[in-house]
């Protein structure tokens, strides 16, 4: 957990945070960015570079076509407006994981821009605009421990030198470190969707920095700002900002005034530290990349890689609630993954009663996993499995009491619904000699609610219905005791 500076309730309340997001996304393409050279995580040090990304003098960029259509997809995706025409451009600085001292990044002609997500929030659904995103190639990385003369010296690792990336650039629009979890979670919701990046924050495929500052409630000017950088997931950013805003209202209510400053988060200790002075865009002394065209994505291009996007995340879930006849919420579950969704649709759409599908999910399925600890792909019960269950119940072959013990036991035994099913074929009543006689006990025991229903009350037909299976241990047949029943209580 964040500990927070001595900030009172009183003082928060004065102050508004203004946050703003600048999340880069690693391509999931198989060769780098300008050179063809493997984009493999974890292997040997040093094994996948060549002149070109390793900036040799005299080595010359190739763009990669596939890393330009996976940031447009992911630009399309984001709501954006692509520019046809966008220019390479050299950003300029000195680090010993930057071989050839520049990085070649867009600078004022990105790929794309005016962007936006909708996240919920509590006074509805707000859309947080994005202002650019731009591709650019990823720096080498400087590695401080691992080595046994790691006390005294670093070693520089630069496979991920020219794996393509693309960077997203939020407006100043959110508001508090919530909002900034909520954008997170969808941005990257989406990117996965479009499939352009695995967005594995371990392996540094996602990362994001933060700028922060607070304002006067009601004041227009922005306050001075901080950026956050290198936070490691989106549970830290968020604790991180929430220490960073009471640090500042802190300054901010003693007098002070908040330098402009690059921190890095300390997630042991919950606290943000000053690492330098934030560079300026005038520092990096961008100029137009010389080794490069201008890239150039015309509109029969754009339509192309238009068709290959598929469908997101948003409109799956509002046509769900449609199709399926489900809440919001439901579709929310269903739509965690989108291999989960998948598997969902195509069962759902096997079975005869799609919702009731949904619904085995959610009573049945997600809270089971939650025990064991299982993520849905790792389920014994396959969707095919539940939609066979779904099945079972709706003709009346299993009641729901049944299919929870059998359920139980596939989890048990780590067996798929139909083996499970094969193995036990549960013995279900379908005597009407005996539901009969069942029924008939019932009645005589409940005159009251068989005299309501012979006076036109029919709901309470529901009651009878549940008193037969509780006295027949949930197995006779329940298609049998609707029917039989209605028959008697008619007499
Ligand atoms: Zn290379």
């Amino acid at each position: 957990m964040a500990t927070t500076p001595e900030t009172s309730v009183e003082a928060r309340a004065k102050y508004e945070p203004v946050i703003g997001l600048e999340v880069h996304v690693q391509l999931l393409t198989v060769s780098k960015i300008f050179c063809s050279c493997s984009t493999r995580f974890g292997d040997s040090p040093n094994t996948n570079v060549c002149p070109v990304c390793l900036g040799l003098p005299g080595a010359l960029p190739v763009l990669n076509r596939k890393a330009v259509e996976f940031a447009v997809r992911a630009a399309m995706a984001l709501d954006c407006a692509i520019h046809e025409t966008s220019i390479f451009a050299r950003k300029n600085y000195f680090y010993p994981d930057l071989p050839k001292g520049y990085q070649i990044s867009q600078y004022d002609k990105p790929l794309a821009e005016f962007g936006g997500i909708d996240i919920p929030t509590a006074g509805g659904t707000r859309k947080i605009g994005i202002t650019r995103l731009h591709l650019e190639e990823d720096a080498g990385k400087s590695l401080h421990e691992g080595f046994r003369d790691s006390a005294e010296t670093t070693a520089i690792d630069l496979n991920r030198s020219g794996v393509p990336l693309i960077e997203i650039v939020s407006e100043p629009d959110l508001r508090s470190p919530a909002e900034a979890y909520e954008y997170l979670t969808r941005l990257k919701e989406i990117i996965l969707y479009t499939g352009v990046s695995d967005c594995n924050m371990e392996e540094g495929s996602l990362r994001c920095d933060a700028n922060v500052s607070v304002r006067p409630r009601g004041q227009k000017p922005f306050g001075t700002k901080t950026e956050i950088k290198n936070v490691n997931s989106f549970r830290f950013i968020r604790e991180a900002l929430e220490y960073e805003i009471d640090r500042q209202i802190g300054i901010v209510e003693a007098g002070g005034k908040i330098t402009q400053e690059t921190r890095s988060y300390n997630s042991a200790e919950g606290k943000t530290y000053g690492m330098r002075s934030k560079e300026q865009a005038h520092d990096y002394r961008y100029f137009p990349e010389p080794d490069l065209l201008p890239l150039v994505v015309d509109e029969k291009w754009q339509t192309e890689i238009r068709r290959s996007l598929p469908e997101l995340p948003e409109a799956r879930r509002q046509r769900m609630v449609a199709d399926y006849g489900i809440t919001a919420y439901d579709a929310q579950v269903l739509t965690s993954t989108k291999a989960f969704a998948d598997q969902f649709e195509a069962a759902a759409e096997a079975a005869k009663n799609p919702k009731r599908v949904a619904n085995l999910v959610q009573s049945e399925l997600v809270g089971r996993l939650k025990a064991a600890g299982l993520e849905i792909e790792k389920s014994p019960i396959s969707m095919k499995g539940v939609a066979l269950s779904a099945d079972l119940v709706e003709s009346g072959a299993i009641s729901g009491k049944m299919l929870k013990h059998l359920y139980d036991l596939c989890f048990d035994r780590g067996q798929d619904f139909p083996a499970v099913y094969d193995q036990e074929r549960p013995q279900q009543i379908t005597d009407s000699a005996a539901i009969e006689k069942i029924i008939d006990e019932i009645i005589a025991a409940n005159p009251k609610q068989a005299e309501q229903y012979r006076a036109g009350k029919k709901t309470v037909v529901g009651f009878f219905v549940g008193q037969v299976m509780k006295a027949s241990q949930g197995q006779a047949n329940p298609q049998m005791v609707n029917q039989l029943l209605a028959k008697k209580l008619e007499n």
